[in-house]
């Protein structure tokens, strides 16, 4: 499975860096751009957000989460916290998953 993504940076005070170079904190956003599925439970998993790239949130704040991940919601009387989890391979079908930028946008 291959998600292509877009990142946004924040550029450091000693300008522009690589993409592989970056610190966490100069990521502002990460997110999936086109999502080429291997199956069709994979496809559903995403769909029905069992399944999904970067932090669960309905809302979609910005993102710092680099993974494909399986979420998990703790429910309490104040709110629902959620949790991921990373995986590098598909439950289903076993293809490994991989995640590539294919476009850098700097604020
Ligand atoms: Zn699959």
């Amino acid at each position: 499975m291959l998600v292509k993504t877009k990142t946004t940076l924040v550029a450091s005070k000693a300008g522009i860096f690589p993409f592989d170079g970056c610190t966490a904190d100069s990521i502002y956003d990460i997110e999936e751009a086109e999502i080429d599925y291997c199956c069709k439970l994979m496809e559903k998993a995403f769909q029905e957000e069992f399944i999904g790239f970067g932090e669960f949130n309905v809302d979609r704040p910005l993102n710092k989460n680099n993974n494909v991940n399986i979420f998990h919601c703790s429910p309490y009387p104040e709110g629902a916290v959620w949790d991921e989890m990373a995986i590098e391979l598909c439950p289903w079908c076993k293809e490994k998953i991989e995640i590539l930028n294919i476009e850098i946008k700097l604020l």
